[in-house]
């Protein structure tokens, strides 16, 4: 069974709860992408996911890539399915128009890319990094570079890699070793080796431009003497560049990306951006990349759950407890679907993807309100969402689809465990996302350490008061949810005080106050959700597999927003009674 793309489902939350035409219409580049466009669009994606990549998924994690003396062949159907992606204009679909984009919003490239990774993650990590690259040459590079790159990246008739792993640096950049030499032309001279490069090699575009982070000579070390610099795969006269990929890798998932270590022999590149400030060049790449990972684990749990739901919709075992269901007729056992536990399983992986699948579609908004919006205060109030939110959606939605996938995977019994049904290659596909772009760890701490403590919580504030002003009180999942946001306010507050008593407590405490944010951003999400369905009142099994949802999301998610809450609050606490025994203990006395 392909993933199959249900236009239907984006479209309720875009038009019904989002507004998203009404709000893009508002943004001057955008004020002819009316709701018919914004569909035609929906559906076009959709055909061209479920008939063109979905398909080859198959084939391309059983064949996967292989190496061949320093070449990379793609999987069977691969390079067919991505000059179809070209010629249709998919690749940079929110790219600006006079670079070779479509010049289309953001949200509807982050549909795009979801529905992308669904149907085949591996084939969609090789368009992945183009969106970033653009943004990150757009706003960096010369002249020449972006007259010589820029356009061949917006149409994907080139492919882009982000080139920042080292052996010995990880999630710690500050220990880049690869070298770069200034030489009289302007050019530079890269020298070093990188791994885990997605796509470092392979035989989809006849050019590969590589975003290379390096050291300059007399750069001073850790992460401030970092610069970014452009190596082409292909020089501009069409000769060979001295950088090669000596293997890929054997993964657990992902065959059919390629995951290369790189060697760079004196390999001729041009810097992007200033001397020293490469990773401030590199983090627009990352911002965006980030979301798009998010964006990717929707996609693999909304895999999952597909499958799942089709398969407990036609296996039967045993009598369900409770009322006969309609279903049963003579059939001496009843679906599984109808067996509670099984319901649970799957309503509650919907809740996920409805509810994150809003937060990452209004991010996709924010990117564009903080672009385009003539109110210089709306474009600020963006950029505040799109950092506070990206890491809480990185990490949420990577760890979903790998436990969600797993959950879908039970549903199958032995039958998942065995290939035949794909699910069993949905939770291996699905692992890696929790590790890239910054492992979940990295995010949390990103999120509580250096963007909710150094303010002591005014701006994550101020992100949740705006959620609150969304709300209607007079409804009562609209109260609860102000009452929770209200919670996680304070909790700021309560955080960044013990913090003051025990700096490393934020370290400790950052995944499970990175719960908080979400489960809280997810309740805020499901009220919309239900308010939209309440007004546009149409029936239909979309309305009836979001109310499922809804409840499922009550029931049995949100309760962990206090948990974690507890946890936290437990930690701060234990560090003020340890802060106020240690100021009545008297001095010179040992612990
Ligand atoms: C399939 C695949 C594709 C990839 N694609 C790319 C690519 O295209 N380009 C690229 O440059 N890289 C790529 N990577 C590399 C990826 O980004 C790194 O693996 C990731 O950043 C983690 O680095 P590491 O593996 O060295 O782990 P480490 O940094 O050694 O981390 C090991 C563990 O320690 C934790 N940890 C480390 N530091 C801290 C800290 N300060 N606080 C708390 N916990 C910490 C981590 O969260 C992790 O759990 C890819 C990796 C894979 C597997």
């Amino acid at each position: 069974m392909h993933y199959q793309p249900r236009p239907e489902d984006v479209r309720f939350l875009l038009n019904a709860v989002l507004d998203a035409p009404s709000r893009l219409n508002a943004l001057a580049p955008f004020a002819e992408v009316d709701q018919a466009l914004q569909s035609q669009v929906l559906e076009e994606a959709a055909r061209f996911v479920g008939e063109v990549v979905a398909p080859i998924n198959r084939e391309g994690d059983e064949v996967g890539c292989r190496f061949d003396e320093g070449d990379v062949i793609a999987p069977p159907g691969f390079r067919a399915a991505y000059q179809g992606f070209v010629d249709g204009g998919w690749p940079a679909l929110s790219a600006a128009t006079e670079d070779g984009g479509q010049g289309l919003p953001a949200v509807l490239e982050a549909v795009l890319y979801e529905w992308l990774a669904a149907a085949n993650h591996g084939f969609t990590m090789a368009p992945a990094l183009l969106h970033g690259a653009y943004a990150c040459l757009k706003h960096h590079a010369s002249e020449e570079l972006k007259q010589r790159y820029l356009q061949k990246i917006a149409t994907g008739e080139w492919l882009a890699t982000m080139c920042l792993t080292e052996a010995h640096a990880g999630s710690d950049l500050g220990q880049v070793r690869t070298r770069a030499e200034q030489q009289v032309d302007g050019s530079l001279r890269v020298s070093g080796g990188k791994i885990f490069i997605s796509g470092g090699e392979h035989d989809l575009t006849p050019n590969i431009v590589h975003l290379v982070l390096c050291r300059l000579p007399d750069a001073p070390a850790g992460p401030k003497g970092l610069s970014l610099v452009l190596v082409p795969k292909l020089l501009p006269d069409g000769t060979r560049n001295a950088v090669h990929c000596e293997r890929i890798e054997e993964k657990m998932g992902l065959h059919s990306s390629p995951t290369c270590s790189m060697r760079f022999d004196d390999a001729t590149g041009w810097l992007v951006g200033e001397p020293g400030h490469g990773l401030a060049a590199m983090f627009v790449m990352m911002n965006s990349a980030r979301l798009h990972v998010a964006l990717q684990g929707i996609g693999l749990l909304d895999t999952a759950w597909q499958k799942a739901d089709a398969y407990a919709s036609e296996r039967r075992q045993m009598r369900a407890p409770g009322p006969v269901p309609a279903s049963r007729g003579n059939e001496p056992a009843d679906l599984i679907a109808e067996h509670p536990a099984i319901r649970r399983i799957l309503d509650t992986q919907r809740a996920w993807i409805d509810g994150a699948r809003t937060l990452a579609y209004r991010s996709a908004l924010m990117l564009d309100v903080a672009v385009h919006d003539a109110d210089p205060k709306a474009r600020e109030r963006a950029q505040r969402w799109c950092a506070m939110v990206t890491p809480v959606l990185k990490a949420v939605c990577t760890q979903q689809a790998f436990h969600g996938a797993s959950e879908c995977l039970q549903v199958f019994g032995g039958h998942g465990y065995v290939r035949e049904w794909g699910i069993e290659q949905v939770v291996r596909d699905a692992r890696v996302t929790m590790i890239y772009e910054g492992t979940n760890e990295i995010q949390a701490i990103d999120l509580l350490v250096r963007k909710v403590l150094p303010d002591g919580g005014a701006a994550m504030s101020a992100v949740l008061l705006e959620l609150r002003d969304t709300l209607d009180a007079s409804r009562e999942a609209d109260a609860d949810v102000q009452r929770r946001l209200a919670q996680l306010r304070y909790m700021g507050t309560t955080v960044a005080m013990a913090a003051h008593a025990n700096p490393v407590l934020p370290y400790e405490v950052a995944d499970d106050y990175l719960r908080v944010v979400a489960l809280a951003m997810m309740a805020w999400a499901w009220a919309r959700i239900e308010a939209a369905d309440e007004a546009v009142a149409t029936d239909g099994p979309g309305r009836a597999m979001r109310a499922r949802a809804a409840a499922a999301f009550r029931r049995w998610v949100l309760p962990e927003f206090e948990m974690r809450l507890g946890i936290v609050k437990r930690a701060c606490e234990t560090v003020a009674l340890t802060h106020s025994a240690a100021a009545v203990q008297p001095r010179g006395v040992a612990q």
